[in-house]
């Protein structure tokens, strides 16, 4: 939807935000619209808005209204952080929207201020609760950051007794937009599944959905489950099926790749709907056989650095 955001989380962005894209270079509602249902008609059958901060996008509700009503489209959700999202929830109950990502990385009001550089955290908790009365799925997104949330992991898995939420760890990924302050990963998904595994020697694994990107678990007796997405260690990369459009139009195939071609430039310039759903059903079927792969490919002068906000999470 956009670049921008209204939280600084550290390991996305920098607190004096980007180099904010232009009204120009942003796809239109009009062209997004367009977009989607080319690809719907091409197959797509479910679609996830994401950003930067969605909401923070003037006029999102028309836009997603209309998307709602694509023929074909199964599965409308949205990414959030939560902090504009609370007012719009029964509206998106009445459009169809039955799954929300919500990313919260801690249950502490005090550590989400360090987390993110803003005294949001009653309102992400707000959305939460409004999610749940209108009983939409909700998943959270918790990155695991050493010596930031750690001790979070547990409260959020406690979160799972009672809420029917699932409750997502990720790997911190490299993508912060800025090149210098990526030390490595210091939790992976082995090392999580493990600490969760110390507190709770019981959890079970579940069966994972078709082209999940988690692995999933639940506390025996409890009402939701937990996750864990190897964003960084790339082992779901064979089942992946996903494909993203960045706020400028850039399709990529691979979260990890640079962008493989602009489908807003083509649009601009009036390419035919044949030549558009020619070259990206030829980017389909040559994508990078995974993370690394796609990483691999990127230009030296163009590492994985750039700040999750343009790419979607
Ligand atoms: N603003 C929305 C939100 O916060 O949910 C949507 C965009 S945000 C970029 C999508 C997801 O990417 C969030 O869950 C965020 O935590 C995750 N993310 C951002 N930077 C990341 C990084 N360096 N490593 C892992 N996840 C990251």
């Amino acid at each position: 939807m956009t670049d921008r955001c209204n939280l600084r989380c550290f390991y996305c962005m920098p607190e004096e935000g980007l180099n904010w894209l232009s009204r120009t270079e942003l796809m239109s509602y009009d062209e997004m619209l367009q977009i989607c249902s080319l690809l719907v008609k091409m197959g797509i059958d479910k679609i996830r808005i994401t950003g930067g901060e969605p909401f923070v996008r003037k006029d999102i509700m028309p836009f997603l209204t209309a998307l709602s009503k694509l023929y074909g489209l199964n599965e409308l959700t949205i990414t959030t952080n939560g902090v504009l999202t609370a007012p719009y929830v029964k509206e998106l109950k009445a459009i169809g929207v039955k799954s929300v990502n919500l990313s919260l990385d801690t249950l502490d009001a005090n550590r989400f201020f360090a987390i993110t550089s803003r005294d949001e955290f009653a309102n992400v908790m707000a959305t939460l609760d409004e999610l749940l009365k209108y009983n939409i799925e909700v998943k959270i997104n918790a990155v695991v950051m050493d010596g930031k949330n750690v001790q979070d992991i547990m409260p959020l898995v406690e979160l799972t007794k009672n809420l029917p939420v699932s409750v997502r760890f990720i790997e911190e990924m490299p993508f912060n937009g800025d090149a210098h302050i990526y030390n490595g990963l210091k939790w992976d998904h082995v090392r999580i599944l493990e600490e969760i595994k110390k507190h709770y020697p019981e959890l079970k694994k579940l069966d994972d959905p078709l082209f999940s990107t988690s692995h999933n678990y639940q506390v025996a007796a409890y009402a939701g489950t937990v996750g864990i997405i190897a964003a960084y260690s790339r082992t779901f990369c064979g089942t992946c099926n996903r494909i993203r459009i960045t706020p400028v139009g850039e399709l990529k195939t691979c979260l990890y790749d640079g962008g493989i071609l602009n489908i807003k430039d083509m649009i601009r310039r009036g390419d035919s709907v044949d030549m558009l759903t020619k070259t990206m059903m030829d980017a389909f079927g040559t994508r990078a056989k995974d993370g690394w792969e796609a990483e691999g490919l990127r230009p030296a002068n163009n590492s994985v650095h750039e700040s999750m906000a343009t790419i979607g999470g």
